[in-house]
């Protein structure tokens, strides 16, 4: 006998196999889970409600097992994603349970790399991603180009289009706690939606130090032409503002910030 809770037993289960997810996904998975149950039993019905309502229900849920289905936003796009977030442990190796110790060895070498490039690039080439000692010395190189892949793959690094490696909108979810907490001084915040940023724009005058995520800037630009703090002209392009990520660096095309996405 199938009841109504049980679509969302199906939901939780769901998310416990996909860990990160779109909104639009998120939301077809609840709908599906919604009519298998209702398949299976035709004398049941499963109400839909709202989206906030069901987040809230799963994460009531989720709560005893020191998880989080928690709210972030794809960097370049400004999609919104969703990711199931450790709120108990915030190493590494708890939080990405998919990889294996070397790789999580490598993993965190390269979350260094990319964090502490110079000029807030916030992302690093292949040929720096391979290099001893950030690649564990017992891998080989074509061993290490397989396993870059499939951080990739695994939605816990982004590859552009000219080979950057950068961090992703699942790893900025997932791994927030160990990010604050490893690197306090090397993080930026957007002051719009206050997610850690390593992809967006500054003001121009520089010492304000007011950072925003593109989709952020493009939001706050229909308010306001100006920065929120030192009152500099905004109304310019978002290219001509000082950069994070990719675009930062000299080797980066300004009209192309290269970046590749692909949740679903
Ligand atoms: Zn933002
Ligand atoms: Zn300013």
């Amino acid at each position: 006998m199938a009841d109504a809770s049980d679509a969302r037993k199906l939901f939780i289960q769901a998310i416990l196999l996909r860990r990160y997810m779109t909104t639009h996904l998120a939301q077809a998975l609840w709908h599906k889970c919604r009519e298998d149950v209702m398949a299976v039993d035709e004398s049941v019905f499963v109400q839909d409600i709202p989206w906030d309502e069901l987040v809230k229900e799963v994460n009531q849920s989720l709560n005893s097992f020191d998880l989080e289905f928690s709210r972030g936003h794809d960097e370049i796009t400004g999609v919104e994603m969703w990711a199931l977030v450790n709120r108990r442990d915030d190493e590494v190796a708890q939080v990405a349970s998919d990889l294996s110790p070397s790789e999580i060895t490598y993993f965190k070498a390269l979350v260094e790399e990319i964090i502490l490039a110079p000029d807030h690039a916030y992302s690093i080439s292949s040929i720096a991603a391979m290099r001893d000692p950030v690649k564990p010395a017992n891998m080989t190189k074509p061993g290490a180009e397989t396993v870059l892949a499939s951080f990739v793959a695994r939605g816990w690094l982004l590859k552009s289009r000219k080979g950057q490696y950068s961090l992703s909108a699942r790893s900025l979810l997932e791994l927030r706690s160990y990010l604050r907490k490893t690197y306090p001084d090397d993080l930026l915040e957007c002051q719009m939606c206050l997610e850690l940023l390593t992809k967006g724009v500054a003001c121009p005058t520089g010492p304000c130090g007011i950072w925003m995520h593109v989709p952020c800037y493009g939001q706050y630009q229909k308010r306001s032409g100006k920065c929120p703090w030192c009152q500099a002209d905004w109304s310019i392009a978002p290219e001509k503002l000082i950069c994070a990520g990719e675009r930062s660096t000299k080797a980066a095309n300004d009209d192309d910030e290269g970046e590749q996405t692909g949740y679903e």
